[in-house]
């Protein structure tokens, strides 16, 4: 069969456009109809919502909705890692239940992995799943919890043998949130906002159909997911469009927004804010100040070199290689570049970028990227940790001297 080109890719998403966009439909009859049509996911199997194209497509494709106008499928939040996680390890069943209904947003997911004493050390993890002769029964804790107050279901991972070695025996599940033996408890964040959850499992379960990994075999299928959240880790943004446009479509899109992707609203101001800084300098006058201008350099210039280095991933994830060193590399560059930015916009504001509230330096703005930014170095792994994995992984250095290569059960915890 020939190769598809990127010029009848855009041909045929155009005239499939001019038929079919409505800004007058419901969102989730638009996402039903890119679902079924495949021009949601188009690098996603036929079978399975998408077209089968290379994925170096995709982005035509996004140009082509986005030169309209045109809405796309549901994206806020964890729902396609654990979209990219069933596609690649989940079964029949399971794709056929969820796969769609992520893409149409109606249902919400979070990641159950981070325990109080398992985030770095995640395969530490000692929430546990017994098999009851007819569900699993998962007692525990989890921790950090973005999204579970809104969540239907969740990627969880959890111990199911505790006589071999920790890596050995864990296993993952979907579970199902909206069940009695499930307590969220929201936590409130520096920043003022409300992310993150406890978790309290009470005898909670999961039918056995819910079982992603074989039995004990839990830990590749995680790090599945963490591989796709490292990729993402600068990917899970809000909608860019205006806020005014009119139709049905774009008024639901924004009460989704306003409530699935609230927990993600200072995700921009975490990143550092690289794009408000010359403007800052301008408008304060530090521009002026020889000192101020050679970091707003040094700054541009790290940051620069990191979308590259992100866009050299992507590129190299499109033609369908195996992920490289860039995931980790781009992991760490971003919160270096995160961390110069608040510290460049402590230079421009002074003693004012503590200041929130409606007179503060844009309205509160700074202020907030100073106490989001250290959440980069944290989330989807540590600075320490991307360390260790380049060192190992990419350098080849010795390993980490482990202490926990026995059965579990005999492992010291902390
Ligand atoms: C914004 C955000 C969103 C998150 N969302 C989720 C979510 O949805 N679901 C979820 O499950 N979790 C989530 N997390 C949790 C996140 O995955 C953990 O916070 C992270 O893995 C670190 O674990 P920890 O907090 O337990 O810190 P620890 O692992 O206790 O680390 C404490 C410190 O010790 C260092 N350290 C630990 N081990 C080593 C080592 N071997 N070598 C050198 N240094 C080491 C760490 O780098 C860190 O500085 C989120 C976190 C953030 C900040």
């Amino acid at each position: 069969m020939s190769e598809v080109t990127e010029v009848q890719v855009r041909q045929e998403v155009r005239e499939w456009l001019k038929q079919n966009w409505n800004p007058d439909l419901s969102l989730i009859e638009w996402r039903t109809k890119l679902a079924d049509s495949g021009w949601g996911m188009p690098h996603w199997p036929k079978e399975w919502c998408g077209r089968g194209l290379p994925a170096a497509l995709t982005p035509a494709v996004e140009e082509e909705f986005a030169a309209i106008g045109a809405v796309g499928v549901a994206r806020a939040g964890i729902r396609l890692l654990a979209a990219a996680t069933l596609l690649e390890h989940g079964t029949e069943f399971q794709k056929q239940k969820f796969l769609r209904r992520i893409l149409t947003g109606e249902d919400n997911w979070c990641q159950l992995f981070s325990e109080p004493g398992s985030g770095s050390d995640l395969a530490g993890i000692t929430t546990r799943a017994d098999f009851d002769g007819d569900r699993w029964v998962v007692n525990g804790q989890k921790v950090w919890t973005t999204s579970a107050h809104h969540a239907d279901y969740g990627t969880l991972l959890a111990r199911t043998n505790w006589d071999v070695p920790k890596h050995e025996g864990m296993s993952y599940f979907i579970l199902d949130l909206r069940q009695p033996g499930v307590e969220v408890r929201q936590l409130k964040q520096m920043n003022g906002h409300a992310s993150f959850n406890q978790v309290f499992f009470t005898d909670a379960k999961v039918q056995p159909e819910y079982l992603v990994s074989e039995v004990d075999k839990g830990w590749p299928v995680a790090v599945t997911t963490l591989a796709h959240e490292r990729r993402l880790a600068d990917g899970l943004r809000a909608p860019s469009r205006k806020g005014d446009a009119k139709g049905r479509i774009y008024e639901e899109e924004r009460v989704e927004t306003a409530t699935a992707m609230e927990p993600y609203k200072w995700y921009p101001q975490r990143a550092g804010r690289v794009d408000l800084v010359l403007d800052r300098a301008r408008e304060t006058g530090a521009i002026k100040d020889m000192n101020v201008r050679q970091d707003i350099a040094k700054l541009l210039t790290m940051s620069r070199a990191a979308e590259w280095t992100a866009r050299r991933a992507r590129a190299s994830q499109r033609q369908g290689r195996p992920q490289g060193p860039e995931g980790s590399l781009g992991k760490l560059a971003a919160s270096n570049v995160a961390r110069a930015a608040a510290r460049v916009h402590t230079m421009i504001t002074g003693a004012e970028a503590l200041l929130t509230g409606p007179d503060s330096p844009r309205d509160g703005v700074i202020a907030e990227i100073l106490v989001s930014v250290p959440a980069v170095s944290i989330a989807g792994g540590t600075d320490e940790i991307q360390r260790n994995i380049i060192a190992e992984r990419v350098l080849d250095l010795p390993k980490e001297p482990r202490f926990d290569t026995g059965p579990f059960r005999n492992v010291r915890r902390n």
